[in-house]
């Protein structure tokens, strides 16, 4: 009996044996394989293109020959037998080497010439004629196809002369309609070369999108520079190799004078470039050719004669000095692959300065620009580090406000104010020990974290830092006095971070309200008494419910023809006592209190309210709002209900609603995402706004369902004059178009502005050239004279895109 192990090993063996000598079962596979590969189609549209055309020639070989040879009786039959394998092993083996050499043509027109004469009909000849110069057709470049039909027609000429001289066969067949066959030769060699053509530039054309889309994907998310060099350059040697010929050399001009950064796969650098390269490259495009000494180092280096292009770079860290790609290639450049370079060097341009943002935030994160000291963030970090897990342990916390420092500023110029704030830094070092934390943590307030400090410690240090600051300053172009006001905090134990920090903010307050160059210590009374900020504070907390927020809407514009697409709400404080404030003003200290979520969602019901009141009005219209929304909104899990609501109370359906998200605040906490995805389901859209500005950038785009990416009024202010601006602008919109986001450009002040970025591609804007922020009335008078897009064209244009991101 055969036990179940037993009977199992046998495949187990037969497999091993397969895959070494090979064995029958698996050899039938094989077979399998190599006819399904000859017979099948194979991938790319050009081989796909060259497959069917030798199936087509093989096929008229076989179907119109053979049957009229064998049928129609030819004493002649084994000549054109033999012509038709010859002209059969020839296509074959020209097909499968993926080439037609002219030896090739040679024999295929000996071969030709010979069925010619054997085949009994000259109709069936032409049609063979025709269907292999087609074939070949799709095999080097036109000049060969019509060289190749030249010789076909020389051939069939010389059988014509020649054949009747033959002894024995003068007249034997009437040779002499065969002439009738030139204008099919001709004509097939035309329709082939030009379908080769327009066939092989379509597949060049997939291929570099290809090599683009797959680079654009992994620039996402990087954001180490030579990463994205190396991908860059993976990007480039791809597109050479597509691209027949294709060199690029990446030259800088530095200090040291020219040089090749890096170069394609294939190009021997130079060790020297040649003198006249330099003001070659200033000259740019293909200028070149008018400096022999650099085009034939070029070439030189390229391994033939080129044609060269010169693309000059907008590099994000212009210390290295100006840099240029070199495109060449023999003959031409072709104009496809130019343009790929041209957006491969855009779309690094933008990851660069992602890549550079990110880099500068990430020390900005922790060290004020201006003094060297640590920061706001920097500074709470360490006080709640400080505070963690002791007990026990006394920690003060000292706040220095300068007294009179907006004098100086007024007075002596901001250059003055920013030097007296760097003395200011050195003093505070100097006053305190090395293990204390100096920090700057607004515009002329320090604080200073004292660890195992008790009250009365600090409090020598404080008058310390009172002393130190008030000994004047010389400043290059001014003596200065001015002096400090400090409070003093003292905590026993692992007490409340922000409550040190707060208490001794109050206690600063009191310090100053009793003049200048005070030190006071914490009391638990001056909770009682009210500096002005904390009345604002308490003011901007009870703003929602006073009805005191304003909304004031800004049109998003088509820049193609004017027409309103959108609008955006922007928020305003109608303050009792000091007028009209602007978001500027309030909207981080409602992110710092907590007031920003009740503001949020008053404003966001005021903006729905109002949207749904217009669209009651003007059906036939359709305008998405576009509300903005601190990230600090998305951490509260009810801001989802809130929206749901005010949609729902208001009845406009939630794909009129876009929330505007600042990418410079990134949205962090895996839940705000998850929210977002649940509102992006529901058929709201989420844009991401002063793209840009954030080191986020294109991280960002990833983990955000957003539909629209609003490009930062910063560059749009500088597109005109600058090239990096105009570089992040044509990366952005290339990357937009790529993943199918709306592209809105901010800031449009002026007609250049506009017509530049609809010449980029951007298709909607917003700026003072249109109108800038107005109450309801004002945006729907604007509104009035400008009819917005409405029926099917909105339906086009205003909601093109159904959310990507379903549940
Ligand atoms: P934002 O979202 O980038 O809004 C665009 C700002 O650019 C607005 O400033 C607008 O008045 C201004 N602007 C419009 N066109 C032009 C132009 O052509 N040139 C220039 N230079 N500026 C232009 P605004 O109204 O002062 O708002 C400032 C910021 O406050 C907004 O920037 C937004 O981040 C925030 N904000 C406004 N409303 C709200 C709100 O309801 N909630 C939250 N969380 N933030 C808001
Ligand atoms: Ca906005
Ligand atoms: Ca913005």
């Amino acid at each position: 009996m055969v036990s179940v192990a037993e009977r199992r090993t046998p495949g187990v063996l037969d497999h091993r044996r397969d895959s070494r000598g090979g064995s029958t079962a698996l050899d039938l596979g094989r077979a399998g394989r190599v006819v399904r590969s000859a017979l099948g189609e194979p991938p790319g549209i050009v081989e796909r293109t060259r497959w069917l055309f030798a199936m087509l020639a093989v096929t008229v070989l076989e179907l119109v020959v053979l049957p009229a040879v064998v049928l129609g009786g030819s004493d002649e039959w084994a000549g054109a037998v033999g012509a038709t394998a010859v002209l059969w092993t020839s296509w074959v083996f020209g097909y499968r080497r993926r080439r037609s050499p002219m030896l090739m043509d040679l024999v295929d027109a000996v071969a030709l010439a010979g069925l010619a004469v054997f085949a009994p009909t000259n109709g069936a000849v032409t049609w063979v004629i025709f269907a292999a110069v087609l074939f070949r057709s799709q095999y080097g470049s036109a000049q060969r196809s019509f060289a190749r039909a030249a010789l076909f027609t020389g051939a069939l000429s010389a059988i014509v002369v020649l054949w009747p001289m033959v002894p024995g066969h003068g007249g034997t067949s009437a040779v002499s309609s065969l002439l009738t066959s030139v204008p099919v030769i001709l004509l097939a060699a035309m329709i082939g070369s030009h379908l080769a053509g327009s066939v092989r530039a379509r597949e060049h054309l997939a291929l570099l999108e290809g090599v683009l889309g797959t680079m654009g994907a992994r620039l996402l998310g990087t954001t180490d520079a030579d990463a994205i060099r190396e991908i860059a350059w993976v990007a480039l040697d791809r597109i050479s190799e597509v691209t027949p010929g294709l060199v690029v050399i990446k030259i800088t001009a530095g200090a040291d004078g020219l040089s090749v950064e890096h170069a394609t796969s294939g190009v021997v650098v130079p060790a020297v470039l040649p003198a006249d390269l330099e003001s070659a490259l200033e000259r740019g495009d293909s200028a070149c050719d008018r400096s022999p000494e650099a085009h034939a180092a070029l070439d030189a280096a390229a391994g033939g004669p080129h044609a060269w292009v010169c693309l000059p770079l907008a590099e994000a860290n212009q210390t290295v000095g100006r840099t240029w790609f070199l495109v060449g290639a023999p003959n031409r450049v072709p104009p496809a692959a130019l343009t790929a370079v041209r957006n491969l060097a855009n779309q690094v341009t933008l990851a660069m300065r992602n890549s550079a943002v990110h880099r500068d935030l990430t020390v900005l994160a922790e060290v004020d620009g201006a003094t060297g000291l640590a920061n706001r963030a920097a500074f709470d970090a360490a006080v709640a580090r400080d505070q963690q897990g002791v007990a026990l342990r006394e920690t003060s916390v000292l706040f220095v406000d300068l007294d009179d420092f907006k004098d100086v500023n007024d007075v002596h110029g901001h250059r003055a104010g920013d030097d007296l704030l760097r003395v200011v830094a050195d003093r505070l070092h100097e006053a305190t020990r090395p293990g204390d934390l100096c920090a700057r943590i607004g515009g002329d307030e320090f604080a200073v974290l004292l660890g195992r400090t008790s009250a009365a410690a600090a409090s020598a240090v404080a008058q310390r830092v009172v002393e130190a600051v008030s000994t004047p300053v010389t400043l290059p172009d001014a003596t200065v006095n001015v002096s400090a006001s400090v409070g003093v905090a003292t905590v026993v134990g692992g007490d409340d971070p922000e409550t040190l920090v707060h208490r001794a903010d109050l206690a600063m307050y009191a310090a100053k309200a009793q003049g200048k160059g005070r030190v006071q210590v914490f009391e638990s009374d001056l909770l009682d008494r009210d500096p002005s900020w904390v009345v604002f504070e308490r003011d901007l907390a009870a703003a929602a419910g006073n009805g005191q927020l304003v909304v004031h809407y800004q049109p998003v514009v088509s820049t193609s023809d004017g027409r309103c697409t959108a609008v955006e709400a922007l928020v305003r404080w109608q303050h009792p006592r000091r007028g009209l404030l602007q978001p500027g003003t309030f909207i981080e200290v409602a992110e710092r209190t907590g007031a920003i979520g009740s503001i949020g969602v008053a404003v966001l019901r005021q903006d729905v309210t109002d949207t749904a009141t217009w669209q009651h009005d003007h059906p036939r219209t359709v305008l998405p709002v576009h509300v903005n929304v601190s990230a600090l909104q998305l951490d509260d899990d009810t801001f989802a209900l809130a929206v749901a609501d005010c949609l729902r109370d208001a009845g406009l359906p939630a794909d009129r609603l876009v929330l505007e998200l600042t990418e410079s605040r990134l949205i962090s906490s895996p839940q705000a995402i998850v929210r977002l995805h649940a509102m992006a389901a529901s058929g709201v859209q989420i844009a991401i706004d002063d793209f840009g500005t954030g080191y986020a950038s294109l991280t960002t785009l990833r983990t955000l369902p957003a539909q629209v990416v609003k490009i930062d009024k910063s560059f749009v202010a500088g597109c005109t004059t600058n090239i990096e601006d105009r570089a992040v602008i044509e990366g952005v919109v290339a990357m937009a178009d790529r993943i199918g986001l709306r592209v809105i450009a901010e800031g449009v002040e002026r007609p250049e502005q506009r017509a530049l970025l609809l010449s980029m591609g951007v298709r909607e804007a917003q700026g003072f050239l249109y109108l800038s922020p107005q109450p309801v009335a004002g945006l729907l008078s604007w509104l009035a004279e400008r009819p917005p897009v409405a029926d099917a064209r909105v339906d086009r244009i205003l909601i093109p895109f159904t959310p990507r991101h379903s549940a």
